[in-house]
């Protein structure tokens, strides 16, 4: 039967010059299916680059809009139109605007899991792999304000030494990681290495050996001699870690750290996606501009490597 999906989405795909684009937290089988596999950051940077007009993206809602964002040009569909990001969801552009109203020499560092809106109002952008890197590049006597993410920012606090103002939001996907996860699953497995995302809990990630986002996991373990590895992230990685390292065996942390928005995406909904041209991913031009500074400025600092 999947093979039957799959084989209408190629046929798909090919009338509609179309590429896949998949995230790592994806369904296996959409990962397979997918033309690239990455993270939000490297998606778009891969729906920009490439000559297909139309982009699945298969994913939640901030990332097709970020694709939509670097590249006006293109269609970019997303297969669920409900399939959101919880995170992102918790501040809007008028809460913002409030925060920027009561510090107003701040500078604003947005989390890419973030509504358009929320990007356009932001000085610059970051992703959970440069987060740090952003945060040092800028001006130490002007205080910062870092939304959404309330412990990726703490992280960032604790790396940089910067006192950043934050805002309450998390990710209810990471934040079921606890700490008696971590120690049940390191009582089994004591001699695995284990990985966990900046979005984890302070007491999660101090238990941890590395802090990872989810490109820097997939590096760390391709270039390690260690071959078991406890993950403390959405578990949909685990398909990509096993298909890169085959000989390694992970371990989740939890199994309850599942996005449910990310599951929204099913090979029938691709199909439909295609046949029906739906659901486009639209951010109006104003706001594109703006959000696009932000992500820019971002990209400036860090140049892709
Ligand atoms: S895992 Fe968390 S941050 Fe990522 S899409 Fe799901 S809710 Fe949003």
């Amino acid at each position: 039967m999947a093979t039957q999906l799959f084989q209408k989405i190629q046929q798909l795909k090919h009338q509609r010059n179309a590429v896949i684009l998949a995230h790592n937290y994806q369904p296996g089988e959409i990962q397979d299916l997918a033309d690239f596999c990455g993270d939000s950051l490297e998606l778009s940077r891969k729906a920009a680059q490439t000559s297909a007009e139309i982009i699945v993206f298969c994913g939640v809602q901030f990332m097709a809009e970020t694709a939509a964002i670097l590249s006006p040009e293109k269609t970019v569909l997303l297969p669920d139109k409900f399939a959101g990001c919880p995170l992102a969801d918790m501040i809007t552009a008028e809460q913002l605007r409030q925060l920027k109203h009561q510090n107003p020499d701040a500078l604003v560092v947005c989390y890419v899991n973030s509504s358009a809106e929320v990007k356009a109002e932001s000085d610059y952008c970051c992703t959970s792999a440069n987060a740090v890197e952003v945060v040092n590049s800028l001006p130490a006597n002007r205080p910062i304000i870092f939304i959404p993410d309330q412990h990726l920012g703490r992280f960032v606090i604790e790396r940089t030494g910067r006192n950043l103002i934050l805002w309450p939001g998390y990710c209810p996907t990471h934040v079921v990681i606890t700490i008696e996860d971590i120690k049940k699953v390191k009582e089994k497995y004591h001699d695995a290495i284990v990985m966990a995302h900046p979005e984890c809990t302070e007491p999660v990630k101090e238990l941890a050996d590395q802090i990872l986002s989810t490109g820097q996991m997939l590096k760390f373990v391709r270039t390690s001699s260690v071959k078991k590895f406890i993950v403390a992230t959405e578990i949909g990685i685990i398909h990509t870690l096993k298909k890169q390292n085959p000989q390694t065996e992970f371990i989740a942390a939890s199994d309850r750290a599942i996005c449910p928005n990310m599951k929204k995406i099913t090979l029938d909904k691709i199909i439909s996606s295609l046949e029906d041209m739906q659901y486009k991913v639209t951010v109006p031009e104003e706001i594109r501009m703006k959000a696009k500074k932000a992500l820019d400025r971002m990209v400036e600092i860090l140049p892709e490597k």
